[in-house]
């Protein structure tokens, strides 16, 4: 896969690597234990370029390619699954921003969240309603020169920490589909509350919690998508997000191998590496394989953006297959790992931990599914 790359293409995977190694993998232990957000190395990913690198040059960015991102995706995984996935929802974010907002609000935050001097969360998950996004409760009541929020999100990442937020409400339940919209919110508002944090098994350190938002005034101008069409730029935008997820997953699959590799060589049982146990070489062998296919997967989802293709089926292929593969290689690194990988000193413990909410997170491996039928069979579920 290395010889497919442009020189490009090469050199950003090669320098994310050194600074991932060396910069974010030292600390993945830590941030998880204190399960605290790493804002320094965050900022040092703004000043490296790597926060904003798919936008363009007049906000911050240098229009790389999805490609691209997905390498420093796939490397930052490696090194630790909670920065790479701070990694992806600023792009996410950044993409919601640059595709919906006026000029004006492109101007204003853009280049700041590419330097990772602000945080943007995005609040979709509401206590009552996750994967169906039509269903959520949090309102946005027409009001003269805006909207007005109330309603509580749940399970936010940046919930703690964000400076401002992307927000999914209805006008109107009975509406459905078509009375969802998306709003800027910024964290100074008046009625924008920070709820409690939440407590969670894997990804930790990425500031995970509730926000609360009670008569929040939304003006027209942080309209990012009218009601009606909220839903579908919602969507939209998470297109991106299930090829980072699928990258990421490729990242802490490939590490836990490499793990798992040298522990197999080093380790002895029954007077011999256990490299030479057939069980063992089989388990790496199957490893590598579905590493390679996941990888391939997301490159060629990655391509089809490049290349202005949809990407719905592909992106979602690539999210399935591949978060499914890194939570089977993890369990098996851990396997063979022994109870060496069952302590919570080792990394594969925290792997483990971690690789479990992408069959969750940006749709879970049943959404996928769902989603892939119908974009083969044609139909609604
Ligand atoms: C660490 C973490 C961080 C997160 N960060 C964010 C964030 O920043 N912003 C945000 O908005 N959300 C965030 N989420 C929420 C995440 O996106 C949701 O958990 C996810 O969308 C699933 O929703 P749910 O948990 O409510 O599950 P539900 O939708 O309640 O689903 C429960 C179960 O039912 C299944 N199911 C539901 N509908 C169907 C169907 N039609 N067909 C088949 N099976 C179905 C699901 O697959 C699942 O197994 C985060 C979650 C976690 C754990």
């Amino acid at each position: 896969m290395h010889d497919s790359m442009t020189d490009e293409q090469r050199l950003i995977s090669d320098t994310v690597r050194h600074f991932a190694q060396t910069i974010v993998k030292p600390r993945a232990a830590e941030i998880d234990q204190a399960d605290e957000f790493p804002v320094d190395i965050y900022r040092e990913m703004g000043a490296l370029g790597l926060l904003g690198m798919t936008l363009p040059p007049e906000y911050g960015g240098s229009d790389a390619e999805t490609v691209s991102w997905t390498l420093v995706q796939e490397e930052l995984a490696k090194a630790s699954a909670a920065v790479a996935d701070s990694h992806m929802v600023c792009k996410l974010m950044c993409d919601v921003i640059l595709s919906n907002g006026s000029e004006e609000l492109r101007r204003a935050y853009l280049p700041r969240m590419a330097a990772g001097e602000l945080i943007c969360a995005i609040a979709q998950t509401e206590p009552n309603t996750g994967s169906d996004v039509a269903a959520v409760q949090t309102t946005a009541r027409r009001v003269e020169g805006g909207y007005s929020i109330t309603g509580t999100k749940q399970f936010i990442t940046f919930a703690l920490n964000c400076d401002l937020a992307v927000v999914v409400a209805t006008v109107d339940r009975a509406l459905g589909r078509d009375g969802i919209g998306m709003f800027l919110v910024p964290a100074e508002t008046q009625g924008f509350r920070r709820g409690s944090k939440t407590p969670v098994m894997g990804v930790r350190g990425l500031a995970t919690g509730e926000l609360i938002f009670e008569d929040c005034f939304v003006p027209d101008g942080f309209v990012l998508a009218q009601p009606g069409e909220g839903l579908k730029r919602a969507l939209t935008s998470l297109g991106s997000g299930r090829i980072g997820m699928a990258a990421q997953s490729v990242g802490i699959a490939h590490a836990a191998f490499e793990d798992a590799v040298s522990y197999a060589q080093d380790r002895h049982a029954f007077g011999q590496p256990i490299a030479k146990l057939q069980a063992v070489q089989f388990m790496i062998a199957d490893m590598s394989m579905n590493i390679e296919a996941a990888r391939l997967m997301v490159r060629r989802a990655a391509q089809c953006k490049d290349a202005g293709q949809p990407i719905i089926r592909e992106a979602s292929e690539a999210k399935l297959f591949a978060s499914q593969m890194a939570n089977r290689v993890v369990n098996d690194a851990l396997q063979i790992h022994g109870a060496y990988g069952y302590s919570r000193d080792s990394a594969i413990e925290r792997m483990f931990r971690d690789v479990r909410v992408y069959e969750i997170w940006e749709g879970t491996s049943q959404i996928q599914r769902v989603i892939i039928s119908r974009q083969i069979l044609n139909v609604r579920h």
